[in-house]
């Protein structure tokens, strides 16, 4: 038994936001911006969640598949440009249009700027410890554990952007996590290696999919299992000889769970152990050398909400567009093989490529249609304003990788300029739901909020409705 005991209140904010990842630092921001005082709690000393504390380095493409027109922008594009000027971004097509590698490093300090140019009061070093309710369904106060001990912020509207939907959790909101079978997509610790001499690997043939054949074909010294990973990397922006490795997997475990998230820890590096000595052996990889190890393994997916809408994949690859649409995206659905290796994408054209623990790939069409049929030219897909409201509570909203999504359908929103898309809608929404309407996000027009996105930036297409509407 724990005693009961009076928090004292460390802040009053018209938004409260729980999670200073990608989608937790935009919806702050866009909050504050839009006027509401803002309060962001994150546990790391430093905000961007998976880009930085876990080495996530790739930031996928804001134009749509053809290249001809941004569907990301606002905050997204802010981060981005900011990362530029740093010259800590970098972009794989010339006309800047294609995805990123970015350096994580430089994305605290962008974080930071976001954060606190916007008039955001930053809290870090503070983990969610439980909530005050006022009724069944309104979350009166965020209780934080800090350094100097437990205090609780009170919100009009609080914006739970900490990937594994901790607040709603807390507050009783229905969740799910992973598949049908309840499991997730694994999780993978990204390390840093330098010294590689890639013009020798290149001359030798060696690149990522070639040590993954080779690394599939034996067992590992640490279990005497297969490699269950999909290994990729990022080369460094700033170094010739340094690469981001994502090439650790622990398949079955669920990282929201403390157990399951030590065990997934530990195993990691384990795994990347038994993988450095394994990359000595290739032609140009004879002297690399361990640089770093992200911070904690990077987590794909644990519990998301149960939403007003549960987003399902073939909305997001049919190009549907509802009306309350207030976010876009293009990247593919992309499922880690949740219990060993291999990979499956689908993607808006109707192809799908699967990609076993060889390195094999075999593409087909998951739309039905013939193999050498004309691709299709879904633009972007849409995601709703109703997939960000939590069933059971009426004060909050959710951002990042925990909206409400199938398995299936979070595969493709759960990246980074889509977890920072929600998050700048979820924060616009929430300072129009705590100015406007006591906090009720079920009340905010739709309507308002998509015109003050546009007005910020965000390049969101014509709804199906709009269109019908003017013929
Ligand atoms: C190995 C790997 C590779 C990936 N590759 C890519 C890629 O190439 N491109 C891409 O765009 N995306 C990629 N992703 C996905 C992407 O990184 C994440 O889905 C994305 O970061 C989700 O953003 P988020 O803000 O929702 O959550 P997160 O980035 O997880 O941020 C959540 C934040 O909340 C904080 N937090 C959580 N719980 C609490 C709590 N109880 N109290 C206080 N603070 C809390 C965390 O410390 C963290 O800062 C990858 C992910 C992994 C793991």
């Amino acid at each position: 038994m724990e005693p009961a005991r009076e928090l004292e209140v460390l802040a009053e904010a018209d938004v409260v936001v729980l999670g200073g990842g990608p989608a937790g630092v935009c919806a702050a921001a866009a909050a504050a911006r839009a006027g509401a005082s803002t309060v962001i709690v994150e546990r790391n000393a430093y905000f961007g969640g998976m880009a930085t504390a876990a080495n996530v380095n790739i930031w996928h493409q804001l134009w749509c598949n053809n290249f001809e027109r941004p569907v990301i922008g606002g905050l997204p594009r802010e981060i981005l440009d900011r990362l530029a000027a740093m010259g800590a971004a970098r972009n794989y097509r010339p006309d800047g249009r294609g995805p990123y590698t970015i350096c994580s490093e430089s994305a605290k300090l962008a974080y930071d700027d976001m954060a606190l140019g916007s008039g955001v009061k930053p809290i870090l070093h503070a983990w969610l410890a439980g909530v005050a309710m006022d009724g069944a369904d309104r979350v009166a106060a965020a209780v934080i554990e800090t350094k100097s001990g437990r205090f609780a912020l009170r919100g009009t509207v609080f914006v739970d952007a900490s990937g594994d939907a901790d607040l709603c959790a807390r507050a009783g909101a229905p969740t799910t996590v992973g598949d049908a079978d309840g499991l997730c997509q694994p999780p993978s610790l990204c390390f840093r290696v330098g010294g590689i001499d890639f013009a020798r690997a290149q001359e030798a043939q060696v690149n990522t999919r070639t040590i993954q054949r080779e690394l599939f074909a034996g067992t590992m010294d640490y279990n005497g299992g297969k490699y269950p990973t999909f290994l990729w990397g990022a080369k460094s922006v700033w170094r010739e000889d340094e690469m981001m490795f994502a090439g650790v997997r622990v398949p079955g475990v669920v990282c929201s769970r403390w157990d399951d998230f030590t065990r997934a820890e530990i195993e990691g590096r384990y795994q990347m152990r038994w993988v450095m000595s394994q990359l000595k052996r290739f032609p140009g990889y004879e002297k690399c050398h361990l640089v770093d190890i992200g911070a904690q393994i990077g987590v794909r997916e644990t519990r998301r909400i149960l939403g007003e809408h549960v987003v399902e994949a073939h909305e997001l690859l049919d190009g549907r567009r509802p009306a309350d649409t207030i976010a876009q995206g293009t990247y593919p659905v992309d499922i880690h093989n949740p219990t060993g290796p291999g990979i499956r994408f689908k993607y808006l054209d109707g192809t799908e490529r699967a990609i076993d623990g060889s390195g094999e790939a075999t593409v087909s069409r998951w739309d039905g249609a013939a193999d050498g049929a004309p691709r299709r030219e879904t633009p972007c897909y849409c995601v709703p304003y109703r997939a960000l409201i939590p069933q059971g509570l009426s004060n909050v909203l959710v951002a990042g990788r925990c909206v409400s999504a199938t398995h299936e359908a979070a595969g493709a929103l759960r990246v980074m300029i889509n977890a920072m898309s929600f998050g700048e809608a979820a924060g616009a929404a929430g300072a129009m739901a705590a100015s406007g309407c006591r906090g009720a996000v079920r009340e905010v027009s739709t309507d308002a909020l998509r015109a003050r996105l546009i007005g910020n930036g965000v390049p969101l297409l014509e709804t199906e409705a709009r269109l019908a509407s003017v013929g």
